[in-house]
């Protein structure tokens, strides 16, 4: 019966057709330039962002005030070889000119895809342009293999590469690189940490195929609900990073706004801000890389809802949702399930998951968000979180991994915890 009910759901199928044999992949390392390389590092920075916002400033010119959808591989040269030439953009020179290419080519795609958005001959959401790059931002400077080559030191735990005109930058080689890199890109954040990330192709491993299936609930109380069809449920919780480290970060910032500008104490202060928010998305990272390795691992289909990132962001909840880093996790799934040959499948948002009974398939209206456990007219004691992770199970065609332990698996996922019973019931009875 539920089955009949959730068919009409719109179905997305995500990493279906993924590759096999070769495929792209990062590898990055933290970098330790030296005080010279630093300098260099910092102007080559800054001519690339100067390329970048001067193709920015002449597409806005061209489109926005005459109109004209401008040639961007004409705007690409004039940016870069013709600037050159000229005496305000001369120092240009000075750098090398691979990563002022490859600034141009980013500001390139990214005005190619908005033309083609505007124009209807883009798939997918509308897409904004590019925005001017500001200095006080994350910097990046990118060169392809005709500007740089690495070597790894013996068994040393340090990588060096040579970038042109900067010299050889030496880097922590946390794992090996498993072959030549096509490209790397340099960057230094806001706290001052340099890295260097390589693009490598990997022979893509493809692990033996499992049997369960997984329906994930991304929440605000949890990060994720996850239940399986092997019968194994469990929640993920929400390390609230940025929570935990608030209160220092609110204080840092303090600091920071009574500090004079342009001063010395300011550039500490902000040095600060920035370590302190580094710190919080490096912890963030790693859990939500672990959650999508389980998942990945375990599970042959993993089955989310699509929420919409962008516009819960504009509601009170954006900070928990910033927080949780939804849109990176799925992301994240992606990504690790095109590499293991696994699927995500991504439903509708609109879908009622929280508000249908798994069991019957009966849509019970909306519950507040206090409401963990129901009971449906069916008789079933429900777990608000597992039963939305089993109907988005469902609504993602996957009843038949679930009906192949005789629907005792369905049951076994969805119903509530006895123990949690006494407290939430009550509750829930009241408020009916
Ligand atoms: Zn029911």
């Amino acid at each position: 019966m539920a089955d009949g009910n959730l068919s009409v759901v719109a179905v997305t199928l995500v990493g279906s057709h993924a590759r096999r044999g070769e495929m792209k992949k990062r590898f990055s390392y933290r970098a330790y330039p030296d005080a010279d390389q630093r300098a260099m590092l910092a102007k080559t920075f800054g001519c690339a962002r100067v390329v970048y916002n001067d193709f920015v400033a002449y597409c806005r010119d061209s489109y926005e005030k005459r109109g004209v959808i401008p040639d961007l591989n004409e705007v690409k040269s004039i940016v870069t070889a013709q600037a050159k030439r000229t005496p305000e953009r001369q120092w240009l020179a000075e750098v090398s000119s691979v990563p002022l290419q490859e600034a141009a080519r980013d500001a390139q795609s990214g005005y190619r895809a908005f033309f083609m958005s505007i124009a209807g001959t883009r798939r997918g959401p509308r897409v904004n342009p590019p925005r001017m790059k500001r200095k006080s931002g994350r910097q990046v400077a990118t060169f392809t293999t005709r500007a740089f080559t690495v070597r790894a030191d013996g068994c040393s735990r340090w990588g060096f590469v040579r970038l042109a005109k900067i010299g050889e930058v030496k880097f922590r080689l946390s794992r090996p690189l498993p072959s030549c890199p096509s490209t790397v890109k340099v960057i230094c954040e806001p706290s001052g940490e340099y890295r260097v990330s390589f693009v490598v192709e990997v022979e893509a491993a493809c692990p033996a195929a499992v049997e369960s299936v997984a329906g994930v609930d991304l929440g605000l109380a949890h990060l994720a609900i996850v239940a399986g069809s092997s019968g194994e449920r469990y929640r993920v919780p929400n390390q609230r990073n940025l929570r935990s480290v608030e209160h220092k970060l609110a204080k840092a910032q303090r600091r920071l706004s009574r500090k004079e500008k342009g001063g010395r104490n300011r550039d500490k202060a902000r040095i600060g801000v920035a370590r302190l928010h580094a710190r919080v998305a490096r912890s963030r990272k790693d859990q939500l890389h672990n959650v999508a390795r389980r998942l990945v691992d375990e599970n042959q289909v993993i089955a989310v809802e699509n929420l919409d990132v962008v516009a819960l962001g504009k509601t009170r909840f954006a900070k928990s949702i910033a927080d949780a880093g939804w849109g990176i996790l799925l992301g994240l799934l992606r990504s690790k399930a095109r590499e293991s040959g696994r699927e995500v499948v991504v439903i509708d948002r609109w879908f009622p998951s929280t508000q249908m009974c798994s069991q019957c398939g009966r849509v019970d209206g909306p519950k507040p968000l206090r409401i963990r456990i129901w009971k449906c007219e069916c008789g079933a004691v429900l777990d608000r979180d597992y039963n939305a992770a089993v109907n988005i199970m469902l609504a993602a065609g996957l009843a038949e991994s679930l009906n192949a332990h005789g629907g005792v698996v369905r049951r076994v996922l969805a119903l509530a915890d006895p123990s949690e019973l006494g407290t939430h019931l009550a509750d829930a009875r009241a408020s009916a």
